[in-house]
């Protein structure tokens, strides 16, 4: 199987730390997320390191209005250590004329304050990006059946307005794009957290059915999306599912909400299948509560494969480094 990667920076690594009542959380994206998992799969002759191609600016800006904004903004960083966070979040209603990008008016581009930009954040998340669309254009021309992007930093909670909770780019959104040219695609975010950038990234357009299996947003992170009632919006009503779990999820439960899933696909029927892979859900994980042990994701890979479509898994998020690289290998080996 191929791995696509490109460039991961050790130079953007945000940290993220808060209390909410008795419950303390840290979130470290880290580069020794991608250095675990490059160790697990380079020690598998089954898997097949390549570069990831540059693509035109425009695949990547016509999904993304808060482009030059991150570009622009990196830009203007004077070291590596700098980080920049808005402190102005205008909120929905304000008046928002056409503003010239300045970093002072970045609060209308992201929703929180724990996405920082570094000097070098343009410069992965575009990475992060590319490697999507590489993978994509593998899987379009029929040389590869499954490929995995190895993306650091994800994507999955940035969408259609805003940017925030550590995603930059949209990878899953942006192959999803790249790919419908030729074809109807389906996502499925299986990361511990709702996929709300890409669920409304697609809300309202019935050739891309989204579904996402997750921590229940009472709860969890991103709290006001992932509901089961989101089904989708107008024309496209019916192409969204989410499956919002319980704390303590164990793979029996979580495998007969992915087969709902997997039900849907089939009669939707697309041409591609896009996975957006995270590993958030596993036993040790320091922020997710599911109980989804190292070896069953590669039952859950299994799941998928029995799709039998040419598939596209893009990395998300999994912040235990110790089983990361191992989580990623089951799933990816399910699939083969
Ligand atoms: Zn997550």
């Amino acid at each position: 199987m191929k791995v696509i990667e490109k460039y991961n920076d050790s130079l953007h690594n945000p940290y993220w730390k808060y209390q909410l009542g008795k419950e303390a959380y840290e979130v470290k994206d880290t580069p020794q997320r991608v250095e675990s998992i490059k160790k697990s799969l380079h020690s598998d002759e089954r898997f097949d390191f390549i570069t990831a191609k540059q693509f035109p600016d425009r695949l990547i800006t016509q999904l993304h209005p808060y482009h030059d904004y991150i570009r622009n903004t990196a830009l203007t960083l004077n070291n590596d250590e700098e980080e920049f966070y808005p402190d102005l979040f205008p909120g929905e209603g304000a008046h928002l004329k056409k503003r010239d990008d300045s970093p002072l008016w970045g609060g209308i581009w992201c929703t929180d304050a724990v996405t920082p930009i570094k000097r070098k954040t343009y410069e992965v998340a575009r990475a992060s990006a590319e490697s999507a669309l590489t993978g994509a254009e593998l899987i379009s021309q029929g040389q590869e059946k499954t490929v995995y992007a190895l993306c650091r930093p994800s994507g999955h909670h940035a969408g259609p307005r805003v940017f925030g909770g550590y995603c930059y780019f949209n990878n899953v959104a942006t192959a999803a794009q790249y790919l419908l040219a030729k074809g109807k695609v389906a996502i499925v975010d299986i990361d511990y957290h709702h996929g709300n950038g890409t669920q409304e990234f697609f809300d309202d357009i019935k050739s891309i059915f989204t579904a996402s299996i997750h921590g229940d947003p009472e709860d969890e992170y991103p709290y006001f999306w992932g509901y089961a009632e989101e089904t989708g919006k107008g024309q496209a009503e019916g192409t969204n599912h989410n499956e919002p779990l319980a704390k303590g999820t164990q793979l029996k439960e979580y495998s007969k909400a992915l087969k709902r899933i997997l039900k849907k696909i089939k009669a939707f029927n697309p041409a591609f299948l896009i996975i957006a892979a995270g590993f958030d859900t596993h036993e040790t994980d320091p922020i997710g509560s599911f109980k989804i042990r190292t070896e069953d994701y590669e039952t859950i890979g299994k799941q998928f494969k029995s799709l039998d479509l040419p598939t596209l898994v893009c990395q998300e998020g999994g912040y235990n480094t110790d089983v990361l690289g191992e989580c990623v290998k089951h799933f990816l080996i399910g699939l083969m």
